[in-house]
């Protein structure tokens, strides 16, 4: 006998835009320049309490030359504007802008450097994540927008302290491989993504897909299955469809309170 709780792993949901597609999406309302999307991720993450404090790291690697535009050390996530944006080389040296780099860089430049298709990379310590990489474990799919993770997570188990030399960060881009989201034990979190709105609207995710998880170990309660065919159409519809409409209206809610961020 079936109940109302059980449900069927032969399920499959195409999704996508292939399924449906929007005529229109309401706009930004403003043109944004690359730097200005990268401030607009700084200040959308430290909002939705991605960043901790002092901590954490995005970069974005425009072309193919090896430079990368990142924050520059000192500035918290939520003060970040376009024009305090540093661009390194790749070995991570200050190429351009007024700012110092954190050493944490190479985190990112061997990354980059290893991983073509990751034009962004989001480094910080988000609560749920860090609880989730302090006991480690990954976070089970215990909800549709879990979806968008399906298959890409990955736990990364070995912490050696401060990753502060290429020597190290080359060591932690070959454990991270070809994953999108990766959680490094007793740490944080590393995602990534081939945009600036495709990275931030992950990382915006991972965390309540973190606290999620963990409320359901806390009550103690099996979370019901969502079958792999469905998980597969849900995270083409969330990567594909929302994307974009996500970014879009994050940043006209932000632009209302923090129009300097583009400066
Ligand atoms: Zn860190």
């Amino acid at each position: 006998m079936t109940t109302s709780l059980e449900r069927s792993d032969e399920v499959v949901r195409d999704g996508g835009l292939a399924t449906w597609a929007p005529s229109i999406t309401p706009p930004i309302g403003v043109d944004l320049a690359g730097r200005q999307e990268l401030a607009c991720s700084f200040r959308l993450l430290a909002a939705t309490g991605f960043s901790e404090n002092i901590a954490g790291h995005i970069t974005w690697a425009p072309s193919d030359d090896g430079s990368m535009w990142v924050n520059p050390w000192g500035l918290w996530w939520d003060e970040v504007k376009a024009s305090d944006l540093c661009r390194v080389d790749a070995d991570g040296h200050v190429i351009e802008g007024v700012w110092d780099v954190t050493p944490a860089i190479h985190i990112h430049t061997e990354l980059h450097r290893r991983r073509p298709d990751a034009r962004v990379v989001v480094h910080n310590h988000p609560y749920h994540v860090s609880v989730l990489a302090a006991a480690g474990v990954l976070p089970e799919i215990v909800h549709q927008t879990g979806s968008m993770f399906d298959g890409d997570l990955k736990f990364v188990h070995e912490y050696s302290g401060e990753v502060d030399s290429a020597e190290l960060a080359i060591a932690l881009a070959e454990q991270i491989g070809d994953s999108s989201t990766v959680i490094l034990a007793s740490h944080g979190v590393i995602v990534t993504g081939p945009t600036i709105r495709e990275a931030t609207y992950r990382a915006a995710s991972i965390d309540r897909v973190c606290r999620l998880a963990y409320d359901l170990l806390v009550m103690g309660r099996e979370p019901l299955p969502i079958a792999a065919g469905i998980r597969v159409g849900m995270k083409k519809s969330l990567l594909e469809r929302g994307t974009d409409v996500f970014w879009a209206g994050a940043v006209r809610k932000l632009l209302r309170t923090d129009p300097d961020v583009l400066l």
